[in-house]
């Protein structure tokens, strides 16, 4: 098994598997995005 690093915002219930892609939803959005950690199969 592998981990992968993802980012989520809990608030919307999105994840991002791009670090960029998170960052454009955190600016228009103004909520705060975790990064996680998920196993990967
Ligand atoms: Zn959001």
């Amino acid at each position: 098994m592998m981990t992968e690093v993802i980012w989520k915002c809990f608030r919307c219930n999105l994840t991002f598997k791009e670090k960029e892609l998170s960052d454009v939803h955190k600016k228009i959005s103004n909520h705060s995005i975790t990064k996680v950690k998920t196993l990967v199969a």
